[in-house]
């Protein structure tokens, strides 16, 4: 079977998602083409036993690390993709983010654009996502052409008092920009009261901004744009030059279908885009396609991230706690490098922490963990990874990703840490050791973690150093181009996905206007 489109998206994420809403509008025939299904409403959607110790939404890949031991990703390959899942803190990189940055194990690369080249896509996206917050608190963040769309989501008792205690000990926290619909009072509870509003849960009644609610599910039904489940694609086939795609290869319900497309995009996340080059090795693209530089998987990223559980006295009643940010540690400072980002965690559950650490909690009664998630404040520290060349993705011959990664800047993540034990002590809580749980950092399988990946066919000007040009078009094929993480020549310490979406924004306006 062979189906011609003007534009063909592979994957529905943050990227994918954005970018065939993006064009929608101009009337192209669009197929977007989706490995997974629609995530079912259900009520374990609010389970987090069911989801986290029960793994009910993980896809059942598996991946292997560089020694070759086998692993379970944390992927969920869904309609909206990874943000199915995300807890929608959507913040925009940093100005410096953008630049050359040193950090002691070595230099994050500079950006093929500016902090100002993407910032009227960051507006678009944050207008698009439905973002709360507020420009202009966080001392660090860049200029912003125009405010959110609508103001902070309040912060909870429990949390106005962190944000108190903080000012008032010369920090500078700020309200978290958060991707929720709410009603007209800004309080996140109100909108959704079963919801604890986890990292980690898909919602039920679709009150998360995530790409399936605001990008994809819009799209349904609109005669140009075709969207197919349970499609996923195993490799791209050029013409005798290489220098066009010219077959979209899929995999669906047990059957090879082919289609074909003037612009073909490759949104499948930063392992699986990497996956689908390097199986479409061919005699004109010996090493994977548009991979004359040997980029194509390389540079890897996932943040060196941690969440930390600290116990206060008095019990935590919050239900959407994850309102507050602090960047007091971000930018160097002349006397050390930049050290990362300090958010909220969405709230600890028992389910959560035996997902998370079912060996540590394996002989703890259920009410004890209850009780320790009652008096919890959860917080989330990032610092940003390097692109190392050899923390990559790498095939087997039968097709299994193998995903090598050591990690870096262990000095900023400690000294991230170490400034966190300082702030819970100057505000009356205390970090318990015994309860962090290191999500990222110390798994024991901690590649699994791959939530934030990045790199893999990072974009920039020289094609001997990257995949992709500034406009993310493969330097090496004239009609494909990338809209998601993969581009990242470096991925800062902010969450993701708010660039994802801003840059798939950008282009998505760059192929509409070649497609004119
Ligand atoms: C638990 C969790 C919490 C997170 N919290 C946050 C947060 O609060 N803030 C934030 O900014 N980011 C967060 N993230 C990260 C964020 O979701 C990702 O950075 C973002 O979704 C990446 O976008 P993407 O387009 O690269 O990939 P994805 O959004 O994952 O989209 C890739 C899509 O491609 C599909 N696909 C894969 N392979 C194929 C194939 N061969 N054929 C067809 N389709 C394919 C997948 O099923 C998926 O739908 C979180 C992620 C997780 C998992």
């Amino acid at each position: 079977m062979t189906d011609r489109y003007d534009v063909i998206i592979v994957g529905s994420g943050a990227g994918g998602g954005t970018l065939a809403h993006t064009l929608a509008p101009s009337g192209k025939k669009i197929l977007l083409l989706e490995r997974g299904d629609f995530l079912p409403r259900e009520l374990e959607n609010w389970d987090s036993t069911a989801v986290f110790a029960g793994g009910r939404y993980v896809s059942p890949d598996t991946w292997y690390d560089e020694h070759g031991n086998e692993f379970q990703p944390q992927v969920h390959y869904f309609v909206g993709g990874a943000t199915k899942m995300y807890g929608a803190a959507l913040y925009r990189l940093r100005p410096t983010d953008f630049d050359e940055i040193k950090f002691s194990d070595g230099i994050s690369p500079a950006w093929p654009l500016a902090y100002s080249d993407l910032e009227p896509y960051y507006t678009r996206a944050e207008w698009l996502y439905q973002v709360h917050g507020n420009h202009g608190e966080d001392p660090t963040e860049g200029p912003a052409s125009k405010q959110y769309p609508w103001p902070p989501v309040s912060h909870e008792p429990r949390i106005q008092q962190l944000s108190d205690d903080l000012a008032a000990s010369g920090y500078h926290p700020f309200h978290a920009p958060c991707g929720i619909l709410l009603n007209e009072d800004h309080r996140a509870a109100s909108a959704c009261i079963r919801c604890a509003w986890v990292d980690g849960m898909p919602c039920l009644v679709h009150a998360k901004c995530d790409a399936e609610v605001i990008a994809v599910r819009p799209l349904l039904g609109l005669p140009n744009v075709t969207l197919l489940v349970g499609a996923e694609v195993t490799a791209l086939r050029t013409d005798s030059s290489g220098n066009t795609v010219t077959d979209v290869v899929v995999s669906r319900a047990g059957q090879h279908e082919t289609y074909s497309a003037d612009v073909v995009v490759l949104a499948a996340g930063a392992a699986n885009t990497a996956k689908i080059l390097l199986r479409s090795a061919s005699d004109k693209h010996a090493n994977g396609l548009a991979n004359g530089s040997d980029q194509v998987g390389r540079n890897y990223m996932f943040h060196n991230s941690k969440a930390v559980s600290a116990l206060s006295k008095e019990p935590n009643e919050t239900v959407f706690q994850k309102t507050l940010g602090l960047n007091d540690f971000y930018l160097a400072d002349g006397s050390r490098p930049p050290l990362g980002n300090i958010q909220m965690l969405g709230k600890s559950s028992p389910g959560a922490m035996r997902g998370e650490e079912p060996k540590l909690t394996k002989l703890v009664p259920n009410w004890s963990l209850e009780e320790v998630a009652r008096h919890s404040v959860d917080l989330w520290l990032t610092t940003e990874d390097l692109p190392k060349p050899d923390n990559r993705v790498t095939l087997d011959g039968a097709g299994n990703i193998h995903l090598a990664y050591q990690f870096s800047n262990a000095a900023e993540t400690h000294g991230l840490y170490r400034e966190l034990k300082t702030i819970l002590n100057k505000t009356g809580l205390a970090a318990h050791d015994v309860l962090s749980k290191n999500y990222y950092l110390h798994l024991s399988v901690p590649l699994a973690a791959v939530a934030h990946q990045a790199g893999t066919a990072r974009f920039g000007s020289d094609p001997a150093t990257s995949v992709a040009d500034v406009n993310c078009k493969a330097h090496e094929v004239d009609n494909l181009y990338f809209a998601d993480a993969s581009i990242f020549p470096s991925i800062g310490a902010v969450n993701p996905a708010l660039t994802v979406m801003a840059n798939a924004i950008r282009v998505g306006d760059h192929v509409a206007e070649r497609l004119r």
